[in-house]
């Protein structure tokens, strides 16, 4: 009797992030629902409540809320409240706080900071899935008890510390409150209570912290200070940009700091201006630094004019707060430019020489033109730096590679920049001497992530074989996704394929340096729709695929991670493989001096082995106070 051949092994395994990416469902608008649900915020927190148009109304994506509030993606947690303070669980859809738009913003109305965070998650959450065209999945939650989805808790009183920060462990955000110094900031009082869940770019950077640890779970890993620093710098580019984005506010404080603005760098005083609470000429202190301006350019030279000193420049020495700056100080110059080349048509037709635009012109309708601009080029920013995430490798991430996801993000959707975005965006990484390594020259062509050579096509993941969910970007169910995940595994892991995904083949002896290696594991399949300014939709697959070893250094083991991420266009061709190898020793070495150096501090030995230390970004955003003393 002939026997049935067994099953071959399966030479990959599927992570259970892949299913995820099923779990977080934004709220379904139903016909007839409104789209939006106007509610008021701090643009920058109480400090500044009186000036810089401190207080906006924003347009909040309307979802069923019950109270808390509590929606599909967030479930705000109203415990914990210091005394004086009161808070029960807030009833958004209350006739009366529908009928002026929320709560009035205070900081002693306990219920408002839960207004407050809720708003301003949810239009961090807005943005992402605007930038990328799909539902976000968070990497963590907890039921929301409607079906298998989660929602990230947020807790506004947290802790009675100055800290901030997301963590797994803990199923989303939580914020800390202090006591403020002898000579605190606006309307604060001498040793009064401050409040995280207060500041808006605090909870933009929390939130922006949990998103992309949704997107690239690997970055969660302190294996190199640049990762952290990525981190940093990312959450704060998205907090930044976010609150640019309210023309209402960008031209009340073009208005209102009109007598600091003698030259053409206006967006950089602005910076410096919502910071204005954080000046380092005095005590006083706001929750949240301005973006570091010192250095930035926006004409178009290289060459410093005499007496001027340059940015402050990359060096991978640098503690992670310090490489965010870096990083954040770069796009932003490369925005300030754009602005400054958009902004000369404007002050020409005003009649306003370029360079002269101060007090004086400051007024009339070329106010709201100027903010309108700048918001509207906030916004490309902020979706160009998130987009990009989809180009970024899945582990180790260094800053200059940043660069490379972000001119192959826009070079898909944009393909002709008349206005100079990415030569903008080149040429202030450069002025920090961040350069991607193995690119000649600092030209678009060669800092684009290439094209696989020879092509690979996986025909499985052609989009005519996937299947939706009514939209295009949404997966039909849980059980699709691991169908896809499947496909991209059996595809990689097969000795034909491996080494075009620069994977270690299962089988094969482990590169130098290794002593185990797993099997290559598919840790996210994701669909992305992209829409470009002329309109073109883009479709695309992104998809990450890890594989682990165990290194062995001066009697120390410890985990080392390399894998790719896959661009995959709709007919299944491959259109790039963002690597990083296993078998670099380069990398190890890195990895195993910076635990034992300057990242010493969120690692934990057991035995032999060293281990991620839990709550890495407490550790990270600890001495927040510390750091903004030492500016
Ligand atoms: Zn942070």
């Amino acid at each position: 009797m002939a026997t049935r051949p067994k099953p071959a092994p399966r030479q990959y395994e599927i992570s259970p992030r892949v299913e995820l990416q099923a779990s977080t469902r934004p709220y379904n608008r139903v016909a007839g629902a409104p789209h939006t649900r106007p509610l008021r915020i701090y643009t920058l927190d109480p400090s500044v409540s009186g000036r810089t148009g401190g207080i906006a109304t924003v347009d909040v994506p309307y979802e069923d809320l019950d109270p808390g509030p509590a929606g599909t993606l967030f479930e705000i947690d109203p415990q914990g409240a210091p005394a004086p303070l009161k808070a029960g669980p807030l009833d958004l859809d209350h006739p009366y706080l529908l009928l002026q738009n929320g709560l009035s913003p205070s900081p002693d109305n306990g219920q408002f900071h839960l207004q407050m965070v809720y708003a301003v998650c949810s239009l961090t959450y807005a943005a992402f899935r605007r930038a990328l065209g799909r539902d976000v999945a968070w990497g963590c939650g907890l039921s929301t008890g409607r079906g298998d989805t989660l929602r990230l808790r947020v807790r506004p009183f947290a802790f009675a510390e100055e800290n901030a920060y997301y963590d797994r462990d803990d199923h989303g955000l939580s914020f800390g409150y202090f006591r403020a110094g002898g000579q605190p900031a606006g309307y604060t009082v001498p040793g009064g209570l401050v409040f995280a869940s207060l500041s808006h770019d605090i909870i933009a950077h929390e939130t922006s912290h949990a998103l992309l640890d949704g997107l690239r779970s690997q970055f969660y890993q302190p294996s190199q200070p640049d990762v952290l620093g990525f981190h940093e710098g990312f959450a704060d580019l998205v907090a930044y940009f976010l609150h640019f984005t309210y023309p209402n506010v960008v031209e009340q404080a073009i208005r209102d700091s009109a007598g600091l603005l003698s030259h053409a760098s206006l967006l950089t005083n602005l910076a410096t201006e919502f910071g204005y609470a954080d000046s380092s000429s005095g005590p006083a202190s706001a929750l949240r630094s301005a973006v570091d301006v010192a250095g930035i350019a926006t004409f178009d030279a290289d060459e410093l004019p005499p007496g001027k000193q340059g940015p402050k420049p990359y060096h991978q020495d640098m503690e992670a707060h310090e490489l965010g700056s870096v990083l954040v100080s770069a796009v932003f110059e490369a925005f300030a430019t754009v602005f400054r080349r958009k902004s000369e048509r404007l002050l020409h037709i005003a009649g306003v020489t370029p360079g002269q635009f101060g007090p004086k012109n400051a007024e009339g309708p070329l106010v709201p033109a100027m903010a309108e601009l700048a918001s509207e080029i906030a916004g490309q920013f902020l979706n160009v730096c998130i987009r990009a995430i989809d180009y970024c490798p899945p582990v180790d991430m260094e800053l200059c590679e940043y660069l490379r996801a972000l001119i192959t993000a826009d070079v898909e959707l944009v393909p002709d920049d008349r206005w100079g975005y990415r030569e903008a965006l080149m040429r202030a990484f450069r002025r920090r001497r961040l350069f991607p390594g193995h690119v000649e020259f600092m030209t678009e062509g060669a800092v684009k992530w290439d094209a696989p050579d020879p092509a690979v096509v996986i025909p499985d993941l052609a989009f005519s074989r996937l299947r939706f969910d009514g939209d295009p970007a949404r997966a039909a169910d849980a059980g699709e996704l691991r169908r896809q995940a499947e496909a991209l595994g059996a595809f990689v892991s097969s000795p034909a394929h491996a080494a075009a995904f620069h994977l270690v083949a299962p089988g094969t002896p482990p590169p130098k340096g290794v002593t185990y290696v797993s099997l290559p594991r598919v840790e996210s399949v994701r669909c992305a729709r992209r829409v470009s300014p002329n309109g073109a939709v883009v479709f695309d697959l992104i998809a990450e695929v890890l594989q682990t070893g165990t290194v062995e250094r001066k009697g120390t083991l410890f985990d080392f991670t390399g894998g790719c991420t896959i661009v995959i266009d709709p007919f299944g061709q491959v259109r790039y493989v963002i690597h990083k190898r296993l078998g670099s020793a380069d990398r190890q070495t890195r990895q195993f001096e910076a635990m034992r150096g300057p990242l010493a501090k969120f690692w934990i030995k057991e035995g032999k082995r060293l281990r991620p230390r839990p709550r890495m970004l407490k550790t990270l955003h600890a001495g927040m106070k510390q750091r903004r003393s030492q500016r």
